[in-house]
């Protein structure tokens, strides 16, 4: 496995092993034994195949020519919603492999692009939505402090932005605040709004929580994180009026304390940021996920079907 991990790391060995892997059908074996497993696919934004391109964070925009493709390949495989998905592995009723959609953060563009190529596959996704943004109309702060830092002409405003999330939120708003003000521009309309989260509800998809505000959940006091939980969670069920079960870490940060939180506050379980696919015994307060990152799973921009296909039937060894 730790040769395979390596390979997996290194896009050289990826580029000249897969194919072979590909033709000698490793890959094929691989997803045969993945009975009795459920892999969670991870997605934040899906955007037009121009602006994906040239999108800041480059690990987090898939171009929609490469999401048709991808939702076409699972298509051909057993695609549930994650609650759903949970309840049939534990049930033990399903002996093929599993797989889940999820989206973080409820940007508008899940909403526009990926729902419609989702349901025009017969298929369903889980959205976990970060409710107080949303029911605010705001913008996540990592993506107002990425425009400021651009339009303030930083050399690497990712990085500059990637500097900001161990600040507690009142110095980061500060610091955003400092550089926004020499110019003006605060990207609006990139996230859905509460109708948008009700329709995707009446249209068979799951919502889940991702907090309020986005908040690290291990740097705050027990009042604030139950007001994150209850208060998201009360709001999405509203919105939905479905059950709110799953929620999802904001930065994959938790510990014990945050998922007695969770659990006081309703939900059954809870999506981290760890790499890997799950099985039975399940721990559903640390469910471990594959993020689909456009750096590994596209060449040039266009949808790589090896790649795809290995990230997802190898991810023990991601
Ligand atoms: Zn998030």
């Amino acid at each position: 496995m730790m040769a395979l991990n390596r390979i997996l790391h290194s896009r050289r060995a990826r580029e000249l092993w897969l194919p072979l892997g590909g033709r000698c059908g490793m890959l094929r074996r691989a997803e045969s034994r993945l009975g009795g497993t459920l892999t969670i696919l991870t997605y934040h934004r899906v955007l037009p195949d121009e602006q994906a391109a040239v999108y800041p964070f480059d690990s987090l925009a898939v171009p929609l020519s490469a999401f048709r493709q991808q939702i076409a390949w699972l298509k051909q495989r057993t695609v549930l919603p994650l609650g759903q998905a949970m309840r049939d592995l534990a049930a033990r009723c399903r002996e093929v492999p599993l797989f889940s959609i999820t989206f973080d953060d409820g940007y508008i563009d899940n909403y526009e692009l990926a729902a419609p190529v989702i349901e025009a596959a017969g298929l369903n996704a889980t959205f976990f939505i970060t409710a107080g943004i949303v029911e605010q109309g705001q913008t996540l702060w990592f993506d107002r402090a990425v425009v400021a830092a651009t339009a303030a002409g930083l050399s690497d405003p990712v990085a500059w932005v990637r500097s900001l999330k161990s600040l507690s939120p009142e110095s980061r708003e500060q610091r955003i605040e400092e550089l926004r003000s020499a110019v003006e521009d605060t990207p609006r309309g990139l996230m859905m709004t509460p109708e948008h989260v009700r329709q995707l509800a009446v249209r068979g998809h799951e919502i889940g929580s991702h907090t309020m505000r986005h908040p690290i959940l291990t740097h705050l006091v027990p009042e604030q994180l139950a007001a994150e939980l209850v208060e998201s969670r009360a709001r999405l069920q509203q919105w939905s009026a479905q059950p709110v079960e799953g929620f999802c870490y904001p930065n994959g940060d938790t510990n014990e304390q945050v998922i007695a939180a969770c659990r006081d506050a309703g939900y059954t379980y809870a999506c981290t940021t760890r790499p890997g696919r799950n099985q039975l015994p399940l721990d559903p307060f640390a469910l471990r996920r594959v993020q689909v990152d456009p750096r590994r799973v596209t060449r040039a921009g266009r949808h790589d079907h090896l790649a795809f296909h290995a990230d997802l039937c190898l991810a023990e060894a991601l």
